[in-house]
Order: C-alpha cells, then sequence, then structure tokens
C-alpha cells in the first residue's frame, strides 16, 4: 500500500496555491502565509462578486431593452386596433382595410410578444405549469381565426390595387 503524501505546505505558499489547503488548517502552515492567502481568498471573492454583478446588469439591460421592444409593438397594436373599431363605428369607407390590417398587425405582433416572453422564460416557458404557454398557443391560433392573416393581407392588397 503506498503511503498518502501530504501536500508540501511550504511549496503550496511560496506558489499562492489554492485554498483548499489552507482552509485544512494546517498547523505547518504559518500565520503570514494563512493570512495571505485569506486576502488573496477576500480579493478572488471581490472580483467575482464584482464580475457576477457586472453580468447581471448586462443581463438585466438586456431583458428591459427587449421588454420595452415589446411594450412598444403591444402599443402600436393596441392603436391600430382602436382605430380599426372607430372606423366600424363611424362606419367609414375604410373600414374593412383597417380592419384587416388591425387583425394582421395585432395577432402577429402579439404572438411575436408571447413568443419572445417564452424564450426569456427557457424552459419553464414551455411548461404548462406556468400559463405563458397557453398565451402563446391561444395567440398563435388567432393567426388563423376569423380569416387567415394571409386572407388579411389578400383584403388589404386588393384595396392598395384597387378592386
Ligand atoms: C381553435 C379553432 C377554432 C375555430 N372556431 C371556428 C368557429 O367558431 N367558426 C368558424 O366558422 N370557424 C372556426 N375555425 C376555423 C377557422 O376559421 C379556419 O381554420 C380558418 O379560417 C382557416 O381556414 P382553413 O383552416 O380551412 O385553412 P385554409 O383556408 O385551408 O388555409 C390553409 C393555409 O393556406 C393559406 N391560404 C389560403 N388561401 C390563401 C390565399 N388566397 N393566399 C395566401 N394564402 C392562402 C392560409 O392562410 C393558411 O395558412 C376555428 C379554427 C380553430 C383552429
Amino acid at each position: 500500500m503506498s503511503a498518502i503524501r501530504l501536500p508540501d505546505t511550504q511549496a503550496h505558499a511560496a506558489k499562492e496555491p489554492t485554498i483548499g489547503v489552507w482552509a485544512t488548517g494546517d498547523p505547518r502552515v504559518d500565520e503570514e502565509s494563512r493570512q495571505r492567502a485569506l486576502k488573496r481568498l477576500e480579493e478572488e471573492l471581490l472580483e467575482a462578486e464584482g464580475q457576477l454583478e457586472s453580468k447581471l446588469r448586462e443581463q438585466l439591460q438586456e431583458t428591459t431593452a427587449e421588454a420595452s421592444t415589446q411594450l412598444t409593438e403591444l402599443e402600436a397594436a393596441r392603436l391600430i386596433v382602436r382605430r380599426a373599431a372607430a372606423a366600424m363605428d363611424s362606419k367609414s369607407p375604410d373600414a374593412t382595410r383597417l380592419c384587416a390590417m388591425a387583425k394582421r398587425f395585432a395577432t402577429d405582433a402579439c404572438f411575436t410578444i408571447a413568443n419572445e416572453a417564452l424564450q426569456l422564460h427557457g424552459g419553464y416557458g414551455y411548461l404548462k405549469d406556468f400559463p405563458l404557454e397557453r398565451h402563446v398557443r391561444d395567440l398563435r391560433v388567432h393567426q388563423i381565426l376569423e380569416g387567415t392573416n394571409e386572407i388579411m393581407r389578400v383584403i388589404v392588397a386588393r384595396h392598395l390595387i384597387g378592386r
């Protein structure tokens, strides 16, 4: 059976070793080396904390930038729907075109928003445990129901070319 080799603490001290050796409280380690290792550990922890903080700040900025784009798209979708509804209420000759535009734009925009939100949640976004997957499915079918979005484009195109 081979003898267990203890770490050469002096050699480790000379090379600024990993903290594992110091953490054992090896009595052969002199106080100065222990203090140096603890200071090094403290510095490393502070550095890691700083890196984590800056990474989190970066991710938060990305997420809020995405969310602000989505919120803007949602606002635009609400506006076009209200414009179409107002055209319907006032029996405007533009009502059909505006309704087709609104249906296509709002359902596409809202599906994209929900789909991006799902992506943001990672795998959890896909699970039935959370309401998001339901929103994504419901919004997807709205691109099909009550006349598909391709047909909405056909309606707008007909108005565009005057037929
Ligand atoms: C959950 C659910 C509930 C529904 N509820 C109702 C309901 O209550 N009442 C009701 O009447 N119907 C209902 N439907 C049916 C729905 O309205 C139709 O599915 C929808 O109108 C599309 O028709 P389709 O499925 O026959 O597709 P199709 O008309 O066969 O179209 C298939 C694909 O081809 C595309 N396409 C077709 N023609 C063109 C063209 N000229 N130019 C470009 N692309 C084209 C379409 O956009 C679509 O992507 C429901 C459907 C679903 C999924």
